[in-house]
Formats: structure tokens, sequence, C-alpha cells
């Protein structure tokens, strides 16, 4: 080991990058990690935490609605883009600090700029050249926008978070988590939002019973959700922004944002020049401990195969440090990996929707379906329904999915996920005592199989 100058490089300072650089140093490796952006990647700059920073302001809008049927009067509310935008700008440039001094106490050497892969054990960074046992690649990954005319006049969710102005009117493409939550964070905030998905229903790879439910609650809402809408160009003509429909439509709009899915950032850092193996979207090929067709460079995070979330990049981040540096050959297990969209209502789900019930275990399925009015929404007159699913599998009652939709989605699905990790039957769910009155006891006293089998199969 001591012939080289590091026994880990990680390049890319991300969830992923900075778990597997603290916890290696932890186990008393020599690490360094190299960083060209902000300290925390995606998640604390522009991703997860802003954005629910920003989904919680735009919620404001509709509770003080719903505060008039509690006796409440708060006159008329009136928001403050600059207020919001420039607070969530000061606890992300806090976040920021609290990751650099995370790095520096856990022992780790920090170099700013832009890392290059220079051989399979070299990293050259600056005007330094250093040598690493492993090289580790967290780059991550930015948003793709597709080649279409008017491309510049776009913006995505990188530059959402620093707008100068609140747009009047927003036209959003995508029908994935980012284009949703934008669209209701954008609408709660009192933007007139236009939604674009190119297909028959959004949110692929969610339950069917669920993306019905969000389409409903975000029309009721007043957000124009339209499906099986393309752009095929943007315009700016005369100050004003046209987005083209395929379809001959023409909306005027002030902002076009696209929401259409990341790449990995894997060109041009000296991956391919080393011969490591990409593939064509730019992602790596890793095997199970991480490494790449060259064994001393690793990746991870959004850069790999498998589902972009932080708490995934973090397993995996925390199992390489544990294999390359604490002697406990670590995996990930990638089954029954919760997430919530934070829509408006939110979304959340661990293990299997209906339709991938049913290709993998066939018709033998119960699916208990719960859908009802929230009891704040009796005295708010908010019209907004909560459902709840359970997909069960007849022959061994194993619980292979649950799914809901609505407040506090994430809080409660989070705990669940735990069940379903440990196996647990339905007779287990049915056992269990509930706590009244809340939403999320409703999981455990549905008796009443809805329907038996299963709709359709996964798109
Ligand atoms: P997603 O992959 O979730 O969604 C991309 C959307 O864009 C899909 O609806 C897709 O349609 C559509 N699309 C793709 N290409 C085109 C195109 N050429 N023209 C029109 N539409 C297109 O990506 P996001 O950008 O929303 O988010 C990236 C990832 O970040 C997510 O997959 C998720 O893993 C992660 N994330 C997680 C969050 C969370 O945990 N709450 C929040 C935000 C992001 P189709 O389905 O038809 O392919």
């Amino acid at each position: 080991m001591s012939d080289y100058d590091y026994d880990l490089f990680v390049i890319g300072g991300g969830s992923a990058g900075v778990r597997a650089a603290r916890f290696s140093a932890g186990y008393g490796a020599r690490v360094a990690i190299a960083e060209e952006r902000y300290w925390g990647g995606t998640c604390v700059n522009v991703g997860c935490i802003p954005k629910k920073l920003f989904v919680y302001a735009s919620h404001f809008a509709e509770d003080f609605r719903d505060a008039a049927g509690f006796g409440w009067d708060v006159g008329k509310p009136s928001f403050d883009w600059p207020t919001l935008r420039d607070n969530k700008t000061r606890e992300i440039e806090r976040l920021n600090g609290i990751y650099d001094h995370m790095l520096k106490n856990a022992g780790c050497d920090l170099h700013w700029g832009r890392a290059r892969i220079v051989d399979a054990h070299t990293v050259a960074v600056g005007d330094k050249t250093l040598s690493a046992r492993y090289i580790l690649v967290a780059v991550g990954g930015w948003p793709f926008v597709p080649d279409i005319p008017g491309k510049e006049h776009v913006v995505t969710s990188n530059d959402a978070f620093f707008l100068e102005k609140l747009p009047e009117r927003m036209v959003i493409v995508g029908g994935g988590y980012i284009a949703v939550e934008f669209a209701g964070i954008f609408h709660g905030l009192g933007v007139e939002v236009t939604q674009l998905y190119r297909g028959p229903r959004f949110l692929r790879g969610f339950d069917d019973d669920i993306r019905e439910r969000l389409a409903i609650e975000m029309r009721r809402k007043g957000i124009d959700l339209r499906f099986n809408a393309n752009l095929d160009a943007v315009l700016k003509e005369d100050g004003r922004t046209i987005a083209c429909l395929d379809t001959g439509v023409e909306l005027e709009t002030d902002l076009v944002m696209y929401a259409t899915g990341r790449k990995p950032l894997t060109a041009g850092i000296g991956l391919e020049e080393a011969g490591v193996a990409l593939e064509k979207d730019g992602t790596i090929q890793v095997d199970e401990h991480f490494h790449t067709s060259v064994p001393s460079i690793l990746a991870l995070g959004d850069i790999t195969e498998g589902p972009e979330l932080t708490p995934v990049a973090l397993a995996e981040g925390m199992a390489i440090a544990r294999t390359l540096f604490d002697d406990r050959p670590t995996t990930v297990n990638y089954d029954l990996v919760p997430s919530a969209v934070f829509s408006q209502p939110p979304i959340a789900s661990v293990g299997l929707t209906e339709a991938q019930a049913r290709d993998r275990h066939g018709e033998g399925l119960d699916i208990f379906v719960s859908e009802f009015r929230a009891l704040k929404n009796t005295l708010s007159g908010n019209e907004e329904r909560t459902l709840m699913k359970l997909i069960v599998e007849q022959e061994t009652d194993r619980v292979l999915g649950v799914h809901m939709i609505g407040p506090d989605a994430g809080e409660i699905v989070q705990g669940l996920a735990v069940a379903l990790r440990a196996g647990a039957t339905k007779a287990v769910f049915d056992a269990t005592i509930g706590i009244h009155p809340t939403a999320a006891e409703e999981f455990v006293t549905m008796r009443q199989a809805t329907r038996s089998g299963a709709r359709e199969a996964a798109e």
C-alpha cells in the first residue's frame, strides 16, 4: 500500500463519494477526494434537500386555504420568491460547509478542481499528479435535454432553484420524479403550470392506481396536465416564449423546464483511456463490489445502473469502505428499495406494483385498496383523497408491495419498508394494532381484499 500516495482517491464529492471517503478514512485508509463544483453533489445542492424545502414552501398555499375551515382567517397571503430562493441557498451553503468539515475531520485530503484519471492508479487534479491503490469514480449525473429546436431557451431543475424571477406561466416537460415534483412546487407558489408527458400515463414504474390518483389530484388542484403530449420546438419571439406541440398547438408561456431524465457525467475524465468499459449511455458496469473492468477503478452512485437515489448511493459507499478497508466484504441488496415522490400529494412505495407482482407471481394475488378523505379534510373542505394499497401473495401470505398517495406517504412507507424487509405477511399486518386516529392505521386494518388476481402486466 505504501507505494501509493493514497489508498483511495475519490473523484466526486456527492453523497456516494463523501460516504465512501469518510468511512474509508475512519477504517484507517489514507483517502483523498476531489470535487470541482460543490460538496454534497446533486442531492444537497440541486436535488433532494432544496427540492424538499421548496415543497414545504409551496404547500403553505393549500395550508392557508385549509386553515379557514378550522376558524383561522389568515388574510390574503402573499409570497416572495427571492426570500425563499435566498434562504434556501444560505441553508445549502451551510450544508456545504458541514460536508467540508466532516471530510477534514475524518482525515481526508480535499482537492478542489476537476480530476482526471491518468492510468489505473493515477489521478491528475490541478497541477498535481497523485497515485492511489484504488480510484473511486463517483461523479454523478446531469439533467438531459433532448435535441429540439430552441433547446437553448429551456431550463432544467438545476436552474429552477436559482431563477431570477418567478414566472407567471410555465411548461414542464417530462413525467418522472422531477417533473411531477416541480409541477407541484411551482403550482403551489402561484405559477400557472402546464405539464406535458409523452405517454398515456406518467410515473412509469409506479403502481397504476397511484399514478391515476395523482393525475386526478394534480388536475383538481389546477395543474394543466397533458398526456400523449410532445414538444417539437421552443421559440423566442419578441420576448415571448412559445412551446410548440407536435399537434400544432402553440402554448405561450414564460418558462419551459425540461425534466426528461439525467445522464452520467462520465465523459472526459479519462475513463475510456484508462480502459474502463462504458455503456452507450455513459453508465459504467460494475461487479457486486463496484469494480469496473479495470480492477483498481471502482464506480458507484448515479453513474452505475440501478436506482438513482441518495440512500442507495450511501449504501454503496458504505459497502465499498467496509469491503476495501474493514475486511468485511459487503454487497448492496437492491430488493425492496423504498422511494417517495414529493408530488402534491406525495407518493411512496416499497416492493412490487400490482402489475409487476402479476408478471412475477401470476394470478395468485390479493389486492387490498383503501381510498378515503383524510380526517383533516372533513373540516378543511379540501377534496384531496388518500389511497393506500397492499399487494399480497395468496400462497405465502407475504406482502409483496405497499403503495400510498397522501400526506406523509414517505414517512409512513419508510416504516413499512422495515416490515417488508423482515418478510412480513398479511397476518402480521393484521395482528398489528393501529395508532388512532391516523391515516397509517389503515395499513393494518384492511380486512377484505378489494380484488383477487391483478389487472394488467407491467409497462
Ligand atoms: P425520470 O427518469 O424519473 O423521468 C424522466 C421522464 O422524462 C420520464 O417521464 C420519461 O418518459 C421522460 N422522457 C425521457 N426522455 C424523454 C424525451 N426525449 N422526450 C420527452 N420525455 C422524455 O427522470 P427525472 O429527471 O425525473 O429524475 C432523475 C432521477 O432522479 C429519477 O429517476 C430518480 O431516480 C431521481 N430522483 C429521485 C427523487 C426522489 O427520490 N424523490 C426526486 C427526483 C429525482 P418515459 O417514462 O416515457 O421514458
